[in-house]
């Protein structure tokens, strides 16, 4: 009752975005405010910060809430994203007791709310719960070679139980869910010291230090720009509601660690130079989605290319360096 009367005075879809300070949370509300949605940003500020939406504050369609998502949140929405989660190892290892609470119980109140709210609802999963792949490129259809005690299992494991949840959720309270299994992404906004390969050579060659590539660099990855990351989770959104996923969301095109080093130090101009490490012992050869589910059921392909892209992240650190 309360919703039809709200929808008289408000034709906005009224959207929640939990994790939406963090660095694809806070470009996912911007979208989302140029789509017309009235945009509920929910956020601890664990990784996330103000400076990542301080740009839309004060807009009358979005508003910034300060909550834990381990504890029941009471809010009355259309459409639910659930981005909230510490993303690179350095992070998630810091509190890992609280990263599987926040997938975990995370994932329970968002249902929850959907549920009473009747909602949609997106998980931000991972090509994490994948593990140690043995099988590549990873289809959806892979159900992944993951160490349940291991260091990187209050990740993997807390994204894996979240799904089971979604899909759980989805079979027993008829909830229409979406799962996305997102792979690398970069772009400006992303942490500067967390570690990850495209913000450490970016940050090396601005302050022209020698760019760190571990082993020879032959190691291939692919790299999806941010802009194109949130085109896919907002189609999926919008896609019939038979389609749950889970569905890949990354760019395929791969490139070794040592072309991205020198793209870099080409794209800044830096005088840096490389220097060789050692390779972390369960580092993987490669990593590559494959999208062909995106593509049939989203008509969905990641459109910028690296080079495009990482001009765009190097001005945005070059701001902060
Ligand atoms: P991020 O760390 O920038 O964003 C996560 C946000 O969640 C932060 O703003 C953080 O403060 C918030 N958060 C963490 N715990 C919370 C809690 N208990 N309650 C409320 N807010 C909380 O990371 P990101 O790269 O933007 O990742 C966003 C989502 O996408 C995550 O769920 C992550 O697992 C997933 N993902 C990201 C990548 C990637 O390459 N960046 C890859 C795969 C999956
Ligand atoms: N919940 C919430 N907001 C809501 C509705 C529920 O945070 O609007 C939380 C609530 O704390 C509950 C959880 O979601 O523990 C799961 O809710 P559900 O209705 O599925 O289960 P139950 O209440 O029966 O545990
Ligand atoms: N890497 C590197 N130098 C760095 C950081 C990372 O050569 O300063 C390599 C790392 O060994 C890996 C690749 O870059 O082969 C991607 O590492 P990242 O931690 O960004 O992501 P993931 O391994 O999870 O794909």
């Amino acid at each position: 009752m309360t919703q039809r009367v709200s929808r008289v005075y408000n034709t906005r879809r009224r959207v929640l975005v939990t994790g939406g300070a963090g660095f694809i949370g806070s470009h996912l509300c911007e979208r989302l405010l140029a789509d017309g949605c009235d945009v509920l940003c929910v956020d601890n500020f664990f990784t996330g910060t103000k400076d990542n939406i301080a740009h839309l504050i004060g807009s009358p369609h979005f508003e910034l809430m300060r909550h834990d998502v381990t504890f029941p949140l009471y809010v009355e929405v259309d459409e639910i994203y659930n981005l909230a989660c510490p993303a690179a190892p350095i992070h998630y290892q810091y509190d890992p007791v609280q990263t599987t609470k926040t997938s975990v119980h995370g994932a329970i109140n968002v249902l929850g709310l959907a549920k009473r709210v009747k909602a949609k609802i997106l998980q931000a999963s991972t090509s994490e719960v994948y593990g140690d792949p043995q099988v590549h490129p990873q289809t959806e259809a892979y159900w992944g070679h993951v160490n349940p005690v291991g260091l990187r299992a209050c990740y993997d494991e807390g994204k894996r139980c979240a799904e089971t949840l979604f899909f759980d959720y989805h079979r027993q309270h008829k909830l229409r869910v979406k799962v996305a299994r997102i792979f690398n992404t970069y772009g400006p906004r992303m942490h500067s010291n967390d570690g990850r390969v495209v913000s450490n050579f970016v940050v090396q060659a601005l302050k022209g230090e020698p760019l760190t590539v571990y082993g020879d660099g032959s190691q291939t990855r692919s790299f999806c720009y941010v802009d194109d990351l949130v085109e896919g989770l907002v189609r999926l959104m919008a896609s019939p509601d038979e389609f749950t996923g889970p569905v890949n969301m990354g760019n395929p095109v791969e490139f070794t660690i040592g072309e991205l080093a020198q793209q870099v130090i080409a794209l800044t101009g830096s005088k840096s130079r490389i220097e060789g490490k050692p390779l972390p012992s369960d580092d993987p050869r490669q990593r590559q989605p494959d999208i062909a589910l995106a593509k049939a059921k989203l008509g969905w392909v990641p459109t910028v290319a690296l080079a495009e892209g990482l001009p765009k992240t190097i001005d945005y650190f070059r701001k902060g360096v």
